[in-house]
């Protein structure tokens, strides 16, 4: 079990995306121990073993990975001296015409031949926002017939067991806005800030009748202009129950077309609905953090999917599938634990990761080079 474990996270770190091109690899190289003595577990191993995988002895290492870095006090917040903040959001790890499993989620679609069933995976993960970085926490799937905002909140509840002092602020996208999902995180304790979207109008109408008669706060934070509202206090949200704070940001970019050097201006309008009040973090700097939201898709998601191919498919089961994507997340938080931590400026300065990533990968080949050699023609 340790060796096939061991195997995947090493094929993770060396981001080869193929468990053929790691179970050709081994002998006596400095993964060995993370492999096996032997020869490496086939695919077929390795994905048979995923699939009956009690997923929860995964998440303690993770859980352990972070208290390690804890200890050694090297997470430090990214938008206030004492506040931590989980990023929560949905992402849909995979989608197929043809292929299919008991927990696949279904859709319509609409083809040139006629309305075809796809169907995809989709889960919630939650990673956590520090400086210059982001730590991937933990995740959940959706079920068939599942509403995305309960997954979350199912996985909230794991995170407020095994995470209870992690972090103070949970952010989301406008889907999250709902009264159910803030209920759960300020029963905790915790604040939420989340997007607000249409589907909260009554709090909008009321919201934008009351900027309309106050002046805005004027930032400048490069070459963006924001101009700012800022209410508390509001209860035109009945179903959650709380008086919230509503943020408002119009924000003007100056950018300068390629095309025809001519400046431009890109204006965009952002309302967030959040239960921080102005005390706790002041207009200007919850503008920055609330912007923050995307870190986990630039940060996480986008590397995730391009470097880490953590959307392969290597056993189509919600177990494989789930288990592939922690041992993905744990590899991920070594790999970066590792750069920033271990590796001096200079050197870091020097290599991209993806280099960083060859060179593991290299070790391995290296040694599948020389097992080579030594086969009878
Ligand atoms: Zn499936």
């Amino acid at each position: 079990m340790s060796a096939v474990v061991g195997t995947a996270l090493v094929m993770e770190l060396a981001q080869m995306g193929s468990l053929n091109a790691v179970s050709q690899t081994g002998g006596n190289c400095f993964w060995k121990n993370w492999i096996t003595n032997g020869a490496p577990p086939s695919a077929d191993t390795i994905g048979r073993v995923f699939s009956l995988m009690e997923v929860n002895s995964l998440r303690p290492v993770l859980k352990h990975t972070y208290m390690r870095l804890k200890r050694n006090k090297v997470l430090h917040p990214a938008f206030h001296d004492n506040l931590f903040a989980v990023i929560i959001d949905g992402h849909e790890s995979s989608a197929s015409y043809l292929r299919c499993c008991p927990d696949c989620l279904q859709r319509q679609m609409k083809t040139a031949s006629g309305s075809v069933i796809q169907y995809y995976h989709r889960q919630v993960t939650a990673v956590l926002l520090c400086k210059d970085t982001v730590l991937l926490l933990d995740l959940e799937m959706q079920r068939p017939g599942e509403d995305e905002v309960a997954v979350a909140i199912r996985l909230l509840e794991r995170l407020f067991c095994d995470y209870p002092r992690a972090f103070d602020v949970v952010i989301a996208d406008g889907l999250y806005a709902r009264a159910p999902f803030f209920k759960k995180v300020v029963e905790h304790g915790k604040h939420v800030i989340a997007v607000l979207k249409d589907d909260r109008r009554d709090l909008i109408k009321d919201v934008m009748g009351i900027l309309s008669q106050e002046q805005p706060v004027v930032v400048k934070d490069g070459t963006t202009t924001r101009q700012c509202w800022d209410v508390e206090e509001l209860t035109s949200w009945p179903q959650f129950s709380e008086k919230v704070r509503v943020v408002r940001s119009v924000e003007t970019k100056k950018r300068k077309r390629q095309k025809t050097g001519k400046e431009e201006e890109l204006v965009s309008d952002w309302l967030w609905v959040t239960t921080l009040p102005k005390t706790l973090l002041g207009t200007e700097a919850f503008v920055v953090i609330a912007h923050k939201r995307w870190d986990i898709e630039n940060k996480a998601f986008n590397e995730l999917v391009t470097y880490w191919h953590a959307d392969h498919v290597y056993a189509h089961t919600r177990t494989a599938i789930k288990a592939f994507w922690l041992t993905t997340m744990l590899a991920y938080n070594l790999f970066h634990a590792f750069i920033n931590l271990n590796l001096k400026p200079v050197i870091r300065a020097l290599y991209t990761k993806s280099f960083i990533a060859s060179a593991v990968a290299a070790e391995l080949c290296k040694l599948k080079k020389r097992r080579s050699a030594k086969k009878p023609p």
